[in-house]
């Protein structure tokens, strides 16, 4: 490709701003970021109070997160922010042991004189989990590369975790089974209670309930070492919010992205013709990391943040037929400022609040700053599941009430003395693009990876890999390496 050649970017996010990073170290400096707010970071937004900022998003990374590695060399950024730690809970406000491992490891004799029945129980999860990582890199090796090239048909092809981001390539027809939900791929490898650990990270941070998301996407964001990183608590955090990455980023740039751009319109052929807050631009390449749902009649996109992809680019009868696929789970933050000898000592895990039966509860309150009661605590609860309450998303404002009673009952009593009753700030996002088992085994991302390039057109962001600030960039990285030359 020529290196002159214009291209456009819509998106601010992680997947936008990177690619513009991984473009300019190839020498494609000719690009426009379009970003339709007035900020970048997309879903790493890290907002101010009281002199702080505090996290409605991206919260945290781990030492596998090499392409969000690059973006720190690039923008000179550290990850200096507050150590995480966590506890656990249940919902009615007791502590719960079940997990509380650093405990069980000081002194395992300790431990299992004074909660026999949980010290059993760990030692079998312990077991089940050795065997599970050993599971994935023998019998599934490949698992765990960028992307979903090749997986529906049992092969892989992108940069690999567990072999410290070296390119691999090879085929391994057990892949196929990465199309199964979660909850199936453990009981047929003979390890369930993995669930267990891997839903905290998970299920909490928003990406869905295990019978209904691909063992594919669970396990391209928590494969074995990134999990064991969370499990030991190993994580990185950004002391001015994940949002100042990407700020800072883009204040390296050669071009820094244009805020408040309203793309109008989209018109593809030799070139690439852009209506943007009413005046037209001409490219030569479009690279997409905005929503690619297209809604249905069975499948709306009723979210405040995101428009339907066919509102503003012309979309071809293919990518119709496939982004129609797509769906998202409705899962929003709120800021809640507690009453101040109610601010929790660590962040707090409601494991039981996390299953279909539970939905529209409060399933982890972040506390990021220690000791400084004068900043929020930050909820998180989802708000859809294919059959739990009838297959009907729940309402936003209902879901909200609920949260703030759960708050009560874990005893981070929101302040109803502080204006709103105690409530911030509130995040709505569009979350976790995804595709269902039967069309991801169907091979729809190789279909979408057969488009890339057509019509000048290349399609990047969470769809393309995972809902994750490092897969995201990750993938950016990968689609400037197969289609940009030296
Ligand atoms: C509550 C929460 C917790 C999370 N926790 C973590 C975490 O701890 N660690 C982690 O790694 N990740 C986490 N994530 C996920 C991470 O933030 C996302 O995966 C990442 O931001 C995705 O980057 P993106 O660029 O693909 O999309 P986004 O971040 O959504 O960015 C897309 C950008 O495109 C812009 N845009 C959309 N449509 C248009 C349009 N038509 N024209 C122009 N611009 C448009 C949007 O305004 C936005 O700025 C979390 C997210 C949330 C919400």
């Amino acid at each position: 490709m020529d290196k002159n050649s214009r291209i456009a970017i819509i998106g601010g996010g992680p997947a936008g701003l990177s690619a513009a990073m991984y473009l300019e170290m190839k020498g494609y400096e000719n690009y426009v970021i379009y970003e339709k707010t007035d900020h970048v970071g997309g879903k790493c937004h890290s907002p101010v109070c009281n002199g702080k900022r505090y996290e409605m998003g991206a919260i945290m990374g781990v030492p596998s997160y090499y392409a969000v590695h690059d973006i720190e060399k690039f923008a000179g950024v550290e990850h200096d922010g507050p150590k995480l730690n966590r506890n656990y809970k249940y919902p009615d406000g007791r502590p719960d042991y079940r997990w509380d491992t650093a405990d069980a490891m000081k002194s395992p004799l300790k431990f299992f004189l004074k909660h026999p029945k949980s010290a059993i129980h760990l030692k079998k999860l312990a077991a089940q989990i050795k065997k599970f990582g050993e599971i994935l890199e023998t019998t599934y090796k490949g698992y765990d590369v960028t992307g979903h090239i090749g997986v529906a048909q049992g092969k892989y092809k992108g940069y690999a975790v567990s072999e410290a981001r070296e390119p691999v390539e090879g085929e391994n027809p057990n892949l196929k089974d990465l199309s199964m939900p979660f909850n199936k791929f453990c009981e047929k490898v003979g390890c369930p209670l993995v669930q267990e650990v891997w839903i905290q990270p998970f299920t909490s941070f928003g990406y869905g309930y295990f019978d209904e998301i691909p063992a594919a996407y669970v396990l391209k964001y928590l494969d074995f070492q990134t999990m064991m990183n969370f499990v030991n608590v190993n994580l990185w955090t950004w002391k001015d919010g994940t949002q100042s990455i990407y700020e800072r980023l883009n204040a390296k740039l050669k071009h820094a992205a244009l805020l408040n751009s309203n793309i109008e319109k989209v018109v593809r052929g030799e070139k690439v013709t852009i209506t943007v807050n009413g005046a037209e631009e001409v490219f030569d390449k479009i690279i997409i990391t905005a929503p690619l749902q297209v809604a249905t009649e069975k499948n709306p996109l009723d979210n405040p943040v995101a428009k339907t992809l066919d509102s503003w680019l012309d979309v071809t009868a293919e990518e119709r037929e496939l982004f129609s696929k797509i769906d998202y789970e409705r899962y929003d933050t709120m800021a809640v400022m507690v009453e101040k000898d109610k601010y929790p000592d660590v962040s707090y895990y409601i494991v039981d609040n996390m299953v279909p039966e539970r939905l529209g509860h409060l399933m982890v309150y972040y506390r990021r700053w220690e000791g400084e009661t004068d900043q929020p605590i930050v909820t998180y609860a989802l708000r859809h599941h294919k059959t739990a309450n009838g297959g009907k998303e729940l309402g936003y404002e209902e879901t909200k009430k609920t949260v703030m009673e759960d708050m009560r009952k874990v005893g981070a009593t929101p302040d109803v003395t502080k204006a709103n009753n105690g409530l911030l700030y509130e995040f709505q996002t569009y979350y976790f693009p995804h595709v269902y088992s039967e069309d991801y085994a169907a091979g729809w991302y190789d279909k979408v990876e057969a488009m890339q390039g057509k019509n000048n057109t290349y399609y990047a962001g969470e769809i393309m890999s995972f809902g994750d600030m490092d897969e995201t960039c990750e993938y950016s990285h990968d689609l400037v390496e197969r289609f940009f030359a030296d």
